[in-house]
C-alpha cells in the first residue's frame, strides 16, 4: 500500500514540517504519532518521512531517502467560471488527474454575480486543489490563478506581437513554459475533430493547455478569438457535457493519451 502523502510548508536538510491548519488536520483529526511513516513533497522531490513531533498546529518530520517521481506531460486547463460547488468539484477531480495550471476565465456567458465573487474564491481552490494533491499523492498542487477575463488569458498564450498581453494577475510561465506547445478548445459545436484525434496527431507535445467554456458555451466571437490565437476547436462526442464533465473528461483523455 502506498502512504499517505504531505506537501511540506517548511523543508530544510533532512527536516520538514507542516504548519498552521494544515498540521491541525494531521495532529487533531487523523490523531498523527511520533513515529508514523509518509511521504512529504518538500519542492520537486518526494522523500519518506517519519513523525519526529506533533503539537497542535505543527507536525515535524525527519526525511529518509526520496521516492521517485513519474514526469507527466504539464496540462493548463483555462476553466470558465460556472457554479461554484461544480466548479469545485472540477478542480478537485482535476487536481487528481494532475493538471498543473487551473486558470478561472470570466468568459461572456460565466453568469454576472460569479464574475464578481470569483475573485475571492481563489483562495478556497486552491484550499481544494491542496487537498486533492495530497488525497492523490502529487508533488505540489496544480496553481490556481487569480480569475481574468478571456482576452487575457489568450494572451498570456499568445506571441505579443499578434496579441499584445495586458497587465496579468497569474505567472508568464504556464506548463513550465513560456507558452504550450498545443492549444485545445472543447467546442460542443465543433468541427470534425475529437479530442483524442488531435492529440494522436501531435503525440510529441512536452506540454498543452485546454479550455472549457461556462454553462452556456462560448460565444461565437471567443471561439474566434481562440482561433485567432491559434487554438484547435475539438469535440468531445455528440452529447453536450456540463461544463465540469467536459472538464475532467478533456483531462483524463489528454492524460492517458500523453
Ligand atoms: N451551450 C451549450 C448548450 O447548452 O447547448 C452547453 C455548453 S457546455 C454545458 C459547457 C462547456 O463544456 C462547453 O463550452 C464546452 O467547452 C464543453 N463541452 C460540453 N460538451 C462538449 C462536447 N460534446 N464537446 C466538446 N466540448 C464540450
Amino acid at each position: 500500500m502506498t502512504r499517505r502523502r504531505w506537501i511540506a510548508d517548511e523543508f530544510s536538510g533532512d527536516r520538514a514540517a507542516l504548519t498552521g491548519a494544515h498540521a491541525a488536520h494531521l495532529s487533531r483529526t487523523l490523531r498523527a504519532r511520533v513515529g508514523q511513516q509518509f511521504e512529504v513533497a518538500c519542492g520537486e522531490q518526494v522523500r519518506r518521512a517519519t513523525v519526529s513531533s506533533v503539537q497542535d498546529e505543527r507536525v515535524e518530520f525527519t526525511l529518509g531517502e526520496e521516492v521517485t517521481a513519474r514526469e507527466a506531460v504539464p496540462i493548463a486547463l483555462l476553466l470558465a467560471v460556472f457554479k461554484f460547488d461544480r466548479m469545485e468539484w472540477a478542480i478537485e477531480k482535476c487536481t487528481e488527474l494532475n493538471v498543473t495550471t487551473i486558470i478561472p476565465v470570466i468568459a461572456r456567458r460565466t453568469e454576472k454575480h460569479l464574475a464578481l465573487a470569483a475573485d475571492k474564491r481563489a483562495e478556497r481552490w486552491r484550499r481544494i486543489a491542496r487537498e486533492a494533491a495530497e488525497q492523490s499523492r502529487r508533488i505540489a498542487p496544480p496553481e490556481i490563478a487569480n480569475p481574468v477575463k478571456l482576452k487575457e488569458a489568450l494572451a498570456n498564450f499568445h506571441d505579443p506581437a499578434v496579441m499584445p498581453r495586458e497587465d496579468s494577475s497569474f505567472s508568464r510561465e504556464i506548463c513550465g513554459q513560456p507558452r504550450c506547445d498545443l492549444r485545445i478548445v472543447l467546442a460542443e459545436a465543433a468541427p470534425e475533430a475529437t479530442l483524442s484525434e488531435v492529440l494522436r496527431a501531435h503525440d510529441h507535445v512536452t506540454s498543452l493547455a485546454l479550455a472549457v467554456g461556462p454553462e452556456g458555451g462560448w460565444t461565437t466571437d471567443e471561439l474566434q478569438l481562440f482561433e485567432l490565437t491559434q487554438w484547435l476547436a475539438v469535440s468531445l462526442g455528440n452529447t453536450i457535457l456540463r461544463a465540469e464533465t467536459a472538464a475532467i473528461a478533456a483531462v483524463a483523455i489528454t492524460r492517458a493519451e500523453c
